[in-house]
């Protein structure tokens, strides 16, 4: 780990670090973001591993131009421009339907991105030279404090990322705002850095959509945790009946001798990162062939593998 005092040399040589799929902390005007290429999957299982986070969580995908959002998010209206037109860059994150562009362990499965545009010039700049969105949640340890300067960072996470880009001070210090458009209404998901008021200034009324992880399903809330809709189970021998249609989602290699009707195997060298990797969008393809029911197979409960099993575990319980 280095840190780097953020000039134009450091920047781009961060930006070669994000596009061979590493691990660099910036500076944004809210807090420090522990970033990764956001097209590349294995790259951003790396954040989740850094973090020990024992859960999956949606990130938010940092962009450099506004027109960006056009790539990886579908916007179906005026006011959404208007919001971006008057906040951007700024601390708020919209949460749109996501484009195909967007891999599944960005949005941990769900099928909307939350993306904004930082209003920092070493945020920008290291975006644009990247050359690509770079997904990044706040660059402390799960449980601690969020980072307000590099120094907080290389406390908690020195030995995780490759750089460590020291750009001062957050000027804001608290996360951004997150707004939500579903069905023709804005959604306020979390209050940060700027506030409800300023967003009603210009598009009017806007609904309290303030999600409770715990309960991702409640009433008038917006789902923020993605299941699979088709019954899931971790494997059993019981489940094993041949008149069923029944796919298998296995760690390194099928171990079975059942006709499944689909197979999927997360990561055949056994490597976390490439399973966390693949996880949601083999979740998503297997939801996709209409089965019966979904078998997995439980990984190690360490590294990765607890935020796995925690993903699996949630997905097994819905359906008990
Ligand atoms: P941060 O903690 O600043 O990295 O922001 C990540 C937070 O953004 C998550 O914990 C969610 O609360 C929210 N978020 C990101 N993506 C989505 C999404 N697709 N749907 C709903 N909320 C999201
Ligand atoms: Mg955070």
């Amino acid at each position: 780990m280095r840190i780097d005092k953020a000039n134009s040399e450091n920047i781009r040589n961060a930006a070669d670090v994000i596009k061979k799929g590493g691990l660099v902390a910036f500076p944004t005007e809210t807090v420090y973001g522990l970033g990764a290429d956001g097209l590349n999957p294995i790259a951003v299982a790396k954040i989740f591993e850094a973090k020990k986070r024992p859960s999956f969580n949606p990130l938010i995908l940092h962009i450099a131009f506004k027109e960006w959002i056009e790539k990886f998010c579908y916007v179906n209206d005026d006011k959404v421009y208007r919001l971006i037109n008057k906040f951007w860059p700024g601390p708020l994150t919209l949460v749109l339907p996501k484009r195909s562009s967007v891999p599944d362990i960005v949005t941990s499965g769900n099928p909307t991105a939350a993306i904004r545009m930082p209003d920092h010039p070493v945020a920008l700049k290291l975006i644009e030279e990247s050359g690509t969105p770079i997904a990044a949640p706040s660059a402390n340890r799960f449980g601690h404090l969020s980072p307000t300067e590099a120094s907080h960072v290389s406390k908690y996470l020195g030995d995780k990322v490759d750089i460590i880009l020291d750009g001062g001070k957050s000027a804001v210090g608290v996360e951004s705002t997150i707004l939500q458009f579903h069905e023709n209404e804005f959604y306020l998901l979390r209050h940060g850095g700027l506030s409800k008021e300023e967003i009603e200034n210009e598009i009017g009324k806007i609904k309290s959509g303030t999600v409770d992880p715990d309960r991702p399903n409640a009433p008038g809330q917006l789902p923020f945790h993605y299941s699979p809709q088709t019954p899931l189970k971790f494997f059993d021998s019981k489940f094993l009946d041949e008149t069923k249609k029944i796919g298998a989602l296995f760690f390194k290699k099928n171990t079975l001798s059942f006709p499944f009707s689909n197979v999927k195997i997360l990561s055949q060298s056994g490597d976390l990162r490439e399973a966390a990797a693949n996880l949601f969008s083999y979740l998503h393809e297997l939801e996709k062939q209409n089965l019966d029911l979904i078998l997995v197979e439980p990984v190690e409960e360490k590294g990765l593998g607890r935020a796995i099993m925690d993903r699996l575990k949630k997905a097994a319980n819905q359906h008990s």
